[in-house]
């Protein structure tokens, strides 16, 4: 694309009157809103979509990620207290369960909702950070959009959750994008729901998973009668009566950062999942044959793209020796849960491959700690970042992006804002480490 210069200036409305802003409401956002306010800041939450909870509710994901390592609760303090609001509203669950519990989107959204407005949060939704104007290496104030025009928020800090660290690069700063070599990221997954399955044999069939060779999904994916379905992809759970969430189904070289590429992404994962909906009815009729298609995500999925360049980049050396860190806000226990690429795709197909080689998990017990310095961008002085774009290299980016590690990133994101906008130039890097780990252990963080 040609660029031009355009005489685009005029007065702009600037809002001062918030001590932290919060730019992304999905979990990470989300936790560091609440943990801020908690800590009594004021605080601005800004999301381009309508409601909370980013790719748990947005983007139509079905299940949480673990929150134990099988022995513990690694996943605490506002992490676990959403986890525990949306599991009571699934009376299907079992309130016990910790691993892989569903996601009903609605309820997730009001729990969020609820949480952000007993902090006392401001929300504001469709809105857009679209601009960050720097002074030195600070943050001087963000320009966002929405139907009232262009308006300019100026805080103390700021903190991008948006998962795609749209501020930091914004702000200007470099960035890591996917692999380190050939910067090839994770593929998309657009989810989808189906309702009006049949439960007793939803419940009583073969594992419908990639894991299973013999399951349905892969004469779905090997079938010439849906050639967009080309991979056995398949995670699949009941979030209400006769209704299931599915993750399923991959888009491969999905930039987030070109809306076009998005866009048409877009379109192309409505087609897989009615794709995957008829062929679920060919091959499962006895389960989907009176079900329909009720609804594709609002929001693509995105599991990959931009990664700050932090003060510390947690490295795969640091996952495998589960290295444990002095300034440290919380564990992680998630494998490296990195899905495959188009070329291991033929290879799956063709029973070569269980798609998972070099997924490396953790023996029951054992996590790594995240460092407080993995969440600061490198050369700017009052933002934070949370959420899938931390500091670490792309491997582990596949752990530590999964929404409970980003809800205790978030949290502690939030806290040390609120400590950041105490200190006389409003500086992440000068807060007092052992006072933020002290606030999180009081407010129910796991730190070893
Ligand atoms: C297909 C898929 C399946 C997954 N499956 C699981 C699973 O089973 N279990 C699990 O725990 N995790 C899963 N994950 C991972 C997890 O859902 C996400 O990585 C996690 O939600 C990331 O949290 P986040 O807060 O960093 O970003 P997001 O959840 O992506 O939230 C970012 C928010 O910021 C907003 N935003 C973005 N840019 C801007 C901007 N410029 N201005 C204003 N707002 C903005 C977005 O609208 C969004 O609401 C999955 C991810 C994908 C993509």
């Amino acid at each position: 694309m040609s660029k031009m210069n355009i005489p685009f200036s005029r007065e702009i409305p600037l809002n001062d009157q918030y001590d932290v802003i919060v730019a992304g409401g999905g979990p990470s956002g989300c936790g560091a809103a609440i943990a801020a306010a908690r800590e009594g800041a004021s605080v601005l939450l800004i999301e381009a979509a309508g409601a909370l909870g980013g790719m748990g509710t947005n983007g139509l994901v079905p299940a949480w990620c673990p929150f134990s390592d099988r022995t513990k609760i690694v996943y605490r303090g506002i992490a676990l207290e959403v986890f525990e609001k949306a599991k009571a509203e699934m009376k299907h669950v079992k309130q016990e369960d910790l691993d892989w519990v569903p996601i009903d989107p609605e309820a997730l959204k009001r729990v969020y909702d609820e949480l952000v407005t007993n902090a006392g949060v401001t929300v504001l939704f469709y809105t857009q950070v679209l601009a960050a104007i720097c002074e030195g290496q600070k943050i001087d104030y963000i320009a966002t959009a929405n139907k009232a025009g262009i308006t300019a928020y100026k805080a103390k800090i700021y903190i991008d959750c948006t998962g795609d660290a749209d501020l930091a690069a914004l702000s200007g700063l470099e960035f890591e994008y996917g692999e380190e070599e050939n910067h090839e990221v994770q593929p998309t997954t657009h989810c989808f729901m189906i309702a009006n399955v049949d439960d007793y044999h939803y419940r009583n069939m073969p594992f419908l998973h990639m894991n299973n060779k013999d399951s349905a999904v892969y004469d779905i994916a090997r079938s010439e009668k849906y050639p967009l379905v080309t991979d056995p992809h398949c995670c699949n759970s009941v979030i209400g009566p006769g209704t299931v969430g599915f993750n399923a189904g991959h888009i491969w070289d999905v930039d987030a950062a070109d809306p076009f590429c998005v866009s048409k992404a877009m379109m192309e994962g409505r087609k897989i999942a009615y794709q995957y909906h008829q062929g679920l009815k060919e091959y499962l009729p006895e389960v989907f044959g009176g079900s329909f298609l009720a609804a594709t995500a609002p929001a693509m999925g995105i599991r990959e793209s931009r990664r700050i360049i932090g003060e510390y980049t947690i490295t795969l050396a640091d996952y495998m020796e589960r290295r444990s860190f002095p300034d440290e806000i919380g564990r992680n226990c998630y494998f490296l849960d990195v899905h495959h690429s188009i070329r291991e795709r033929e290879k799956l197909l063709r029973g070569e491959s269980n798609g998972q080689e070099g997924h490396q998990g953790y023996l029951d017990g054992e996590s790594h700690g995240i460092p407080y310095r993995s969440l600061i961008p490198k050369n700017l002085k009052n933002m934070l970042v949370a959420g899938r774009s931390i500091s670490c290299e792309h491997i582990v980016q596949g752990s530590i992006r999964v929404m409970p590690v980003c809800l205790v990133t978030g949290q502690a994101a939030g806290t040390a804002a609120r400590l950041a906008c105490d200190t006389p130039d409003n500086e992440v890097r000068a807060i007092d480490i052992s006072k933020l780990r002290e606030i999180l252990k009081r407010n129910g963080a796991f730190l070893e």
